[in-house]
């Protein structure tokens, strides 16, 4: 560890007392990762309250030679806010960053801090009567910050696109304790290289976020929520396009649900229920629309009236009450958390071209019941996006903690299919520490090699979240 006795006093100095914790008890939520798999350890964690603070902390922890770990909601699925073990680093949170700075509904841009809880987002822009579109499980903790530093996804990506997609502006602290502020509301700018571009995704190995302008759109008038049954992938996938050739953009969500997934959420997840008969596969779509809810149910009654009799899908619910969507909704939302309380799996976050997922779906699951009998696959996720969670697992406890220890074989198989299918290995959650090393079997080195070349030219030092990502 790098000798620096003083520097939480010195941090104190910038921030103020109550804003660094050096207590073990006090620190121990921020050491460890959502799903209680990575521990680590740090000197302090420091809470600055803006951006200058945020810049002079960066300033004293560069001068000491310390590394830096930024943390929003800790939500990460992937290790990517852990510390690691040795100790030596300094947790910059930034939850006390979280104004909204403007809101400018002609330009259709909000800007807010990093710490903001995607959640705390998505209401002022309701406030404002417009939508910023940006939806997963985690909203009421996850945090902008978090979310630009992952390019997260979630549930309405098909329509509007992922957080680098809902990105005009940044303003980052750089580390070496400089600002930079592209905090530019503008949908045209040609003038060199795209830096914002550079810090979306880069799970805080370049430098810390500390503002952002982001997109807003007109809020939906009317949405319906509906849930189908359906026999297989393949039919999941015809479906959706269909649907797009009717809908087009006011398809604005559509995803996949096992049986296998469903079930857990029943079992775990209290006041859960199935909404229709029993499928190997569901799908939850969303129809949204300018116009009225009456005219938009209509159609949508009358396509999947069309669609059941034409055999494509089982079944059909549409929810009739904002309520009823919001239970249907529910049964997606929770899979996460309906796995969690079950113990641990091996968890694949996947993504191949859409047409693809099909055949995806039906190799893995037949490479993996032949290399470990017995398993469990639960499988949903963003079919039209192409991105799969496909998580592992055995039914009983002994047989799981055996079947853990082979995560390196199932990786192997999931991902060199997923591989030899053109798609990737992180669809979403990021490579952090849990895919840190599998990436390297799969990227070009080419494109490592320029990875490389970016953390060395901006992150000289390596003091920015070492042993993430690269
Ligand atoms: C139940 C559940 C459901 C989820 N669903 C989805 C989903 O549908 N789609 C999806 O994409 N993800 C999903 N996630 C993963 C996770 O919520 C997202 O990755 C989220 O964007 C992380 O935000 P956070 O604020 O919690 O970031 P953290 O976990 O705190 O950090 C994540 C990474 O970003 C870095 N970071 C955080 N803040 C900053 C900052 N201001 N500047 C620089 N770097 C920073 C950290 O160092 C770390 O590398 C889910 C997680 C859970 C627990």
């Amino acid at each position: 560890m790098i000798s620096t006795p003083n520097l939480p006093e010195r941090l104190a100095a910038v921030v103020g007392p109550a804003y660094v914790l050096t207590d073990p008890a006090d620190l121990a939520p921020y050491l460890t990762d959502w799903r209680g798999r990575y521990r680590g350890d740090a000197r302090c964690l420091v809470r600055p309250g803006n951006t200058q603070e945020v810049a002079a902390v960066v300033r004293l922890c560069a001068e000491a030679g310390v590394p830096m770990v930024p943390q929003g909601g800790n939500t990460s699925l992937c290790g990517a806010a852990t510390p690691d073990g040795s100790g030596a680093a300094v947790i910059v949170s930034l939850a006390r960053l979280n104004r909204v700075r403007a809101i400018d509904p002609l330009n259709n841009t909000v800007t807010v801090e990093a710490g903001c809880t995607l959640a705390s987002v998505q209401e002022a822009a309701q406030q404002a009567g417009r939508l910023f579109p940006l939806a997963l499980a985690s909203e009421g903790s996850c945090q902008i910050g978090g979310n630009l530093s992952t390019n997260a996804g979630g549930v309405q990506v098909l329509r509007y696109g992922n957080t680098r997609e809902l990105t005009l502006g940044l303003e980052v602290v750089l580390p070496n304790g400089e600002i930079w502020d592209g905090l530019r509301g503008l949908r045209k700018d040609n003038t060199g290289y795209d830096l914002k571009h550079l810090f979306i995704g880069a799970e805080g190995t370049l430098g810390i976020v500390t503002a952002a302008v982001l997109k807003l759109f007109p809020l939906p008038r009317a949405q319906i929520t509906a849930w189908l049954a359906l026999e297989s992938p393949r039919a999941a996938v015809d479906m959706l396009a269909r649907t797009q050739a009717n809908f087009d953009a006011r398809l604005t969500a559509f995803e996949l649900v096992s049986d296998l997934a469903l079930d857990l959420v029943i079992r775990y997840i209290p006041g859960t229920a199935k909404p229709s008969g029993p499928a190997p596969w569901y799908v939850l779509c969303e129809f949204s629309d300018g116009g009225s809810e009456a005219e938009l149910r209509g159609q949508v009654e009358s396509w999947l009236g069309e669609c059941l009799e034409a055999g494509f899908i089982g079944d059909a619910v549409i929810a009739q009450s904002v309520a009823q969507a919001e239970k249907l909704w529910q049964l997606r939302e929770n899979i996460s958390e309906a796995q969690k309380i079950e113990g641990i799996s091996i968890k694949h976050d996947i993504a191949v071209p859409v047409s693809r997922l099909p055949d995806f779906l039906a190799r893995a699951d037949a490479a993996l019941a032949a290399a470990f009998p017995g398993i469990r696959i639960v499988a949903f996720g963003h079919v039209g996006d192409g991105n799969l969670h496909y998580n592992l697992s055995k039914a009983d406890r002994q047989a799981n903690d055996e079947f853990i220890a082979c995560q390196p074989e199932a990786n192997r198989i999931v991902h060199d299919l997923v591989h030899s299918l053109a798609g990737s290995i992180s669809a979403e959650h990021g490579l952090g520490q849990l895919k840190r090393e599998e990436i390297l079997r799969y990227k070009d080195p080419v494109e490592m090699a320029l990875m490389r070349s970016i953390k060395q030219a901006i992150d000289p030092r390596g003091l920015m979240n070492p042993g993430k990502l690269l």
